[in-house]
């Protein structure tokens, strides 16, 4: 069975590395989304469930072996599936999700170097079937977002990385939007919130125009 056959509400997962302003435009587009009449929930990855969410704490904090990384992130996600994402879907519910699989290609295979296959093959496992209709990358130089970040929290494991594995992170990013070109939209990151939220709205018009054709 495919995407289309099994849902009726749309997928959109945000995608960027730390700092890159996802959070800053999850509840914008929601909004937009809602003022024409679209349910839509928003959740985010790792997390999104309350075991979710202790999976996170513990992601988030602890060291751990590449691998069991890579499995705890698989293991909050398919709760985060079976729980939250599809029965919305079913129901017609839009949901938004900060951060989705293509957050583990790039944090745990382009930053940390976990083979691809191995990403592949839990995917397959986790969810054959399902994709984002619309991944939203918000792609900036790691200097921007590290400055960011610097001036307004305090850091996680992830977020302390150095600027090599944040290059990394976003090089497999992008070689995933050359993989999936129709899946994905390439935000400009770098520019004001404003100009972003006025693209975003088009691309919200646009989405909505092609679902009333
Ligand atoms: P992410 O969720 O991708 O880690 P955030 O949305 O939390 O990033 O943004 C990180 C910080 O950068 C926040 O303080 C936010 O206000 C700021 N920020 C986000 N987008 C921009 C932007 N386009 N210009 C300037 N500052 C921004």
């Amino acid at each position: 069975m495919t995407n289309k056959e099994q849902k009726s509400g749309l997928f959109i997962s945000f995608e960027g590395i730390d700092g890159a302003g996802k959070s800053t435009h999850i509840s914008f587009v929601q909004d937009k989304l809602m003022q024409r009449g679209i349910k839509v929930i928003t959740s985010r990855e790792p997390g999104g469930t309350p075991l979710g969410e202790a999976l996170r704490d513990l992601l988030l904090k602890e060291k751990m072996h590449l691998e069991t990384e890579a499995l705890l992130m698989f293991a909050s996600r398919r709760e985060h599936i079976a729980q939250v994402i599809q029965p919305a879907l079913d129901a017609g519910t839009w949901v938004i999700s900060d951060r989705f699989t293509d957050a583990t290609f790039a944090y745990q295979g382009g930053g940390r170097k976990l083979a691809i296959d191995k990403l592949n093959t839990l995917e397959q496992w986790v969810h054959p079937h399902l994709q984002p209709d619309l991944t939203l990358l918000f792609d900036v130089p790691v200097e921007v977002a590290r400055a960011r970040l610097d001036a307004t929290r305090t850091l996680d494991k992830f977020e302390q990385e150095k600027s090599d594995f944040f290059n990394d992170t976003r090089n497999e990013y992008l070689r995933r939007v050359a993989e999936f070109p129709q899946r994905f939209k390439v935000i400009d990151s770098s520019r004001s919130i404003e100009t972003i939220q006025q693209e975003l709205s088009e691309i919200i018009d646009a989405l909505c125009a092609k679902l009333t054709r």
